[in-house]
Parts: structure tokens; sequence; C-alpha cells
């Protein structure tokens, strides 16, 4: 039976949620691995990582020796050796999207840089481990292990060089100055190649001794862009090129590197075919890149996301103490309360924690939809080799799955008993079919979780730094929140600034597949509102159904002169149509992780006391997010819906069609109530008036009734959320913290 139908005496929140709650939330209950991972990633972030920001390490942007101090403790707390597969010295079976996660999270609570310093090892590597050979894989990935006790050898740590000086790739990262050339081919031997790469902004170039760069060909013998392998000791220049004067991310290095070497072709990242003299190789750049930052994005999104939540504790701390030791004894609200007596403070500081929890709510379903992915596209890998496929002829393969998809999806959503379960065991047997379903979500998530959770993130962490005042903006501001907020800003611009993953999701997000998905979550959300209405889905749903009214609208729909709205080339309507698909689907997931959380917590005799408080606590944050999403929606919606036609003017027809005041007022003698009605539906102008004083002629909304009904219905479903939020702000004055932060500041 759902306890999430909160009513004014819900029970408030007792405790902050701990790590029994999570495990729920984000479903690794049943994994021992991922549970001990997050501990010593947590000892790590909480000791080592805190004690260096606390001693101002952040301060200079130079590969300090007291930076450089916490590589090894990565090593020894299993944090490097989490990405590899155990048999080249890791631990973890299968994939690991969720584990790098979960350390990433773990390392940005207390500081991002740390985090990214880690992560941008693996990022070096990715490259090697989605597209490289068996026998690149193998020989770098083990080198990347930590060395055993007595194995004396020196141990990998990559970076990732795509970017370049200006003017050459940053968003854009089809046009390359780095190039690759042949430099010796001798008769029935390997071609030995000129590598030339300037980097800009390369994290981990302080250190990195192996380098996976992108690079284009600058020689007829040379087919096309590629990633290639670079070593520290390869013949030529190695130059790790200046430190990036960052604001952010200190604890990380960045470096402008020089490159230019000669290595052998071996190292072109997936290897390569020979045709007619030319070297072919088995990936573009693209591909690669393609491969490699669709993982890799999902961890920089959380990263932001555990920034906000981590805020929490240090801002009700500091509200609860700021008057203590003045006016007012304990026991009296001043002491007790402090700051917290102020409405206002406690709705922000609610909107602060309702983003964290649906940021980390998308971050870790994306983390856990990759998981189920990699293997269906290993399959999928293994079924076009079988059939020798490949370049176009792999999508043509994959799209000619689609339909059988979207049916498998239609009968998989008839109720119970209803379902053709022959058909659907018949349609199964495609081997393709599960992995173009999840492959179609996780190119949304993806880009969603990456947009939203960064760019909205970094704003609402401006708001956390605000609500501890002049403290906030100083190096002493517990939680270090000023320098979270500063490096949610980098989590929103690397890996693909925000308008890389807007474009990459006004293209995903128009896939037939995700679309009968989004149409089943629609339904589904109706549902849940029955059930949980205090969780806000109400207004979730028609928020959902809301945008995909528009969306398909403006699919067709024209602007005032005619031209098309959703083209590639209209960003101005693609991307806000992107970024309220984000809100809802942030919103969704964490509807949906409380209501996990409701229903295998009562399993779990640690939680079960607490149980009706958080979910009791977490359904007012749902639908005051659910609320804050369906009002972004209804906004940017509206806007494109409306925005693009011209408004009428007054022209001497449209004013001749004005009713006049005078003569209403005439006519109400003969007709009683016309004055009035008439002003209701049409235009009036007054005595000695042209024309009303307005804009122009009311807007004729033909063609736009169900859009009117619905958003006229979108307003009418926030009824309650602000009582819910109410109740969230009273939580926050009773929820018990500990006296300090567990780590130093
Ligand atoms: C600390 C740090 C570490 C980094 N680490 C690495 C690393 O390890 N490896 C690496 O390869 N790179 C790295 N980068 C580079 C990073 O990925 C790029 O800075 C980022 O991709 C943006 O590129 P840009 O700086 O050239 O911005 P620009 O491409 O100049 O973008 C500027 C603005 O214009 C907008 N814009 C640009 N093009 C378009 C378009 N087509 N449509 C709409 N809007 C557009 C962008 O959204 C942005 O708002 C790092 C950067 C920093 C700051």
């Amino acid at each position: 039976m759902p306890v999430a139908t909160n009513t004014d005496s819900a029970p408030v929140l007792q405790t902050l949620p701990g790590d029994d709650v999570r495990q729920l939330m984000w479903r690794f209950a049943d994994r021992y691995d991922l549970a001990m991972l997050v501990q010593a990633a947590r000892t790590v972030a909480r000791g080592p990582v805190a004690r260096l920001v606390a001693q101002g390490a952040r301060n200079s942007h130079e590969w300090t020796a007291e930076k450089a101090s916490l590589l090894p403790v990565y090593d020894e707390s299993g944090i490097t050796a989490a990405f590899l597969d155990p048999q080249h010295g890791g631990f973890i079976e299968g994939p690991k999207n969720l584990a790098l996660a979960l350390i990433a999270f773990e390392l940005a609570w207390v500081d991002a840089g740390a985090a990214t310093c880690s992560l941008a090892g693996n990022l070096g590597l990715a490259p090697i481990h989605e597209r490289g050979t068996p026998e690149q894989r193998d020989h770098y990935m083990t080198l990347a292990a930590p060395p055993k006790p007595g194995e004396n050898r020196k141990q990998i740590r990559a970076a990732f060089a795509l970017t370049e000086p200006i003017p050459f790739v940053g968003v854009e990262t089809g046009i390359l100055a780095g190039k690759v050339r042949v430099a010796e081919w001798a008769d029935g031997k390997e071609p030995i190649l000129q590598v030339e790469k300037r980097g800009r902004f390369i994290t981990n170039m302080g250190f990195a001794n192996v380098v996976t760069a992108a690079v284009d060909s600058d020689d007829p013998r040379i087919k096309g862009a590629c990633m290639i392998i670079l070593e520290e000791g390869d013949p030529g220049t190695w130059d790790r090129g200046t430190p990036t004067k960052k604001l952010v991310h200190q604890l990380s290095s960045t470096r402008d590197p020089v490159l230019n070497l000669r290595v052998p072709a071996g190292r072109i990242i997936g290897g390569y075919t020979i045709k007619d003299g030319v070297i072919i190789p088995r990936y573009s750049n693209s591909d690669v890149i393609e491969a490699v930052f669709s993982h890799t994005r999902v961890t920089v999104g959380l990263m932001t996301s555990a920034k906000l939540l981590s805020a929490v504790e240090p801002v009700i701390m500091y509200q609860r103490r700021r008057f203590r030791g003045g006016e007012g004894a304990p026991g009296t609200p001043r002491y007790e309360l402090g700051l917290q007596q102020k409405e206002d403070v406690l709705h922000r500081l609610v909107d602060v924690w309702a983003t964290g929890e649906a940021s980390a709510s998308l971050g870790f379903e994306a983390a856990r939809l990759f998981d189920q992915l990699d293997p269906l596209e290993k399959q999928k890998d293994a079924y076009m080799a079988a059939k020798k496929l490949s370049g176009r002829a792999v999508f043509k393969a994959l799209a000619a799955v689609h339909t059988e998809a979207i049916e498998s999806l239609a009968l998989a959503a008839k109720p119970e008993g209803h379902r053709d379960k022959n058909r659907i065991a018949e349609l199964r047997k495609n081997p393709l079919l599960e992995f173009v379903i999840i492959d179609s979500l996780a190119n949304v998530l993806c880009p969603a979780c990456k947009l939203w959770n960064t760019g909205h993130g970094a704003n609402m962490m401006r708001e956390a730094v605000s609500l501890m005042g002049g403290y906030g903006v100083t190096e002493d501001c517990p939680g270090f929140l000023g320098q979270k907020w500063m490096d949610a800003q980098l989590e929103a611009t690397y890996e693909g600034p925000e308008a890389v993953q807007r474009l990459q999701l006004s293209i995903t997000m128009t896939n037939e597949l995700f679309l009968a998905q989004y149409k089943q979550w629609i339904e589904d959300m109706h549902l849940v509102a029955s059930e949980r209405p205090g969780t806000g889905a109400c207004s979730l749903a028609t928020a959902m159904r809301l945008w995909l009214w528009t969306f398909k609208h403006l699919q067709t729909a024209t602007d005032a002169d005619g031209g098309k709205l959703y083209h590639k080339s209209r960003q101005s309507v693609t991307f806000p149509l992107a970024d309220a698909l984000c809100w809802l689907l942030a919103a969704r997931q964490f509807i949906l992780d409380i209501i996990e959380l409701e229903q295998k917590g009562v399993a779990n005799p640690a939680l079960a006391g607490g149980l009706p408080s958080f979910v009791g606590f977490f359904t007012d944050l749902a639908h005051v997010q659910s609320a804050r999403a369906a009002g972004e929606v209804g906004r940017i919606c509206a806007e494109l819906v409306y925005g693009y036609n011209r408004h009428p003017a007054w022209n001497a027809e449209s004013c001749r069609s004005c009713y006049s005041a005078e003569e209403l007022t005439s006519l109400e003698g003969i007709v009683p109530g016309i004055d009035g009605s008439a002003r209701a539906y049409a235009d009036v102008k007054e005595a000695n008036e042209e024309h009303p004083s307005k804009a122009g002629p009311c807007v004729s909304f033909k063609g736009l009734e169900p859009f009117v009904r619905l958003r006229m219905k979108l307003d009418g479903c926030l009824t309650g959320a602000r009582l819910a939020k109410d109740r969230a702000a009273e939580s926050l004055t009773k929820v018990m913290i500990p006296e300090a932060l567990d780590y130093p500041v």
C-alpha cells in the first residue's frame, strides 16, 4: 500500500539520508562490491582530498607534489583499478558505469578536481578500452593497473587530447589541426607515422605518460581522421606545455601540450587495413569519441549532483548557528533555528536539495542504463561482424529492427492477460531488438544528464552559495561551496559544453523508439499520480503531454514567414525543447526512485522505522521538483508555440472590427449584458480611441486549442505544490544533523 500520499500530517524528516537509503534509490543494495567501493572512495575524499583543499592546495594551478600525492592514494584505495577488467588488474566484473559514477559522486562530494584527476585517466584510456584492438587493450590496460607489490614496472597514466588551440577543435570536433603523416614505410614492414598534436586544456598532462590523441590525415597514404596512442619516450618532442591558469578543478592538472612524435602505425586505435597502398584506420576520430563520451559524460553529470547534495548539511548548519552567541538563549527560536526562522531561506534550500535529488536520480539511471547497454552492444558488434556488416550497412540493419521494436513495446504495454505473449516471444528472438530499445534511451539520457545536471546544477549551486551569505564566497566556506559553484561551470563545459548536448538531444529525442517509450511513461505517470498524488506526478504527466504536443506541433509548424521551425539551423527552437525534456526526465526519475525506496525499504530492518519519514520528505521534494519542471516546460512550450506567430497589428480593418464603448452602452438597454460579454470576447475601443490601448487585436488560437487546454490543465495541476514545499521546509527545521561535517574544512 503506497504511503506516499502526503497529507499535512506526514512525518517530518528525522535524519539526513544515509547509505541504506541511497543504495535502494540508486539500486545497488545488492552490490556488496559497490558498497565497499563507495566506502573506499569516501575515505579518500573526506580524508586526503579534503585535507588538501582545506590546506589551500587549490590556490595554485601548478601540478604540485602535494597534489601528486593523491595518485598513489587512488591506486591503493582501488579507485584507479575500478575502471579495469579483472584480467587487466581490475576487480569489478562486467560493466562499470555505475561503479565509476559512484566513485565520481563520492570524490566530487568534496572536490570535483580530485574526481576529474581520477576520471581523466579513465578518459585517456577509454578510446583504447572502447575501440582498441584486443592487443592494444591488453597491453595498455594491464600497464594502467597499479603495480603489485614486488612488481617493478612503470604504471601508465593516460590523458585524452582532443581539444586544440584556437581556432581549431572546441565544440566542433570534425576539423582537426593535429596531423598524421607517413614518415617511413619500408617494403613489407609496418609503416612509421609522424604525429603532430598540440592540445589545449588537456587534463592529467602534468604527469601523463600516454596520450590518446585525435589527428587527421595529412598524407594521401592515410585515410581520414583517427585516434592514436602516443607514449612518453617515443622519438620526437614530448612537451607537456604550459599549465592552464584555470580557476576551477585545481586538484587536477591541465596543460597545453606540444607533441610531435614518430610512432608505429600499430598505435592507431582499433588498428587499420591497407588497401591500394593506403592505410585505412578501422575507426575514425568521431567513431572513437562518440563511443567514449557516451559513457564518460554521465559521470561528469553526477559530479554536479554530488555538489548540490553535499551543500545541504553545511547550509543547515550555518542557518541554525547564525545567531548563536548573540541575543537569545539556548531554547529560544533565535538560538535553535537561527536563520531557519525565515521562510525564504528554507524554501531556497528545498529547491537546491530537490534539484540535487532529481539530478542524481537521472545520472544514476543513465549509468545503470549503460551497464545494461554495454553487453548488448558487444552482442550487436559480434552479430554485425558475423554478418560481415560495417559502416552504413550497420545503420541499415539497426534501422530495420525499429518497427519490430516499436511493436514489441506496444505489446508489452498492454495489461497482463491482454498481451500476445507468442508474438512478444517471437519478436524478442531478434538479437538486436533489446539493443535498439535501450540504445534509444541511452542516447537521450546521457546528454540530458550532462546538460541538465551541470548547467542547471551550476545555477543552483549559486543559490546554495548565496544561502551562506558572505561566507559563501570565501575559502573558509564549510563544504567548499564557493569552489564547488565555480567547478560546476567546468563540468557544464568540458567533454562538450551545453550546446553539444543540446545538439545531440535535438536529434536523439526525435527517434520514434524513444518517443514510443516516452508515451508509455506518460501513461505510467498518470497511474503513479492516482496512487501517489503527493509526488506531483499529476503535474509531471500533464507537462510531459504538453511537451509531446509541442514537439509534434513544431515538426510541421512554420514561423510567421513560412520558415520551418524544427530544423538543425533553428537552435532557438530545438535547444529549448531539449532543455524542457531534461526537466521532465529528471523529475520523473526522482519519483521512480522514491517508489523504489518505498517498496524495497520495508525489507530493510535498519531502515524500516525511518522509512515513512524519508519517503514522506522525498515525496514532498518530488512534488516541488515536478511543479518546477512543469512550470519550466509550460513556459518554454508556450514561447515556442505562440512566439513564432506574428502578433496582429492595429490596421484599418482590425480597427474597424472593434466594438465602440459608446455603441455597447446604447445597446445595453436593448440587449442586457452585451457590454460585459462583448468586452470578454472582442476588442472594445473607448470614446476618443482609434483602437483599444494594447499591442493589437486579440490573437487567434485556431488549431492550438488542445495546447490551450493542456496549458490550463497544467496550471491547475500545480495544486498542492506549495503545501508540499511548506512541509519540506518545515522538515529542514527539524532534521537532526551532526555537530560537524565529517571532513576537514
Ligand atoms: C580545465 C579544463 C580541462 C579540460 N580537459 C580536456 C581534456 O582532458 N581533453 C580535451 O580534449 N579537452 C579538454 N578540455 C577542453 C574542453 O572540452 C573544451 O573547452 C570544451 O569542449 C569547449 O570548447 P571551447 O573551449 O573551444 O569552447 P567553444 O567551442 O569556443 O565554445 C564557446 C561557446 O560557444 C558555444 N558554441 C560553440 N559552437 C557552437 C555551436 N555549433 N552551436 C551552438 N553553440 C556553440 C558553446 O556552447 C560555448 O558556450 C578541458 C577544458 C578545461 C577548461
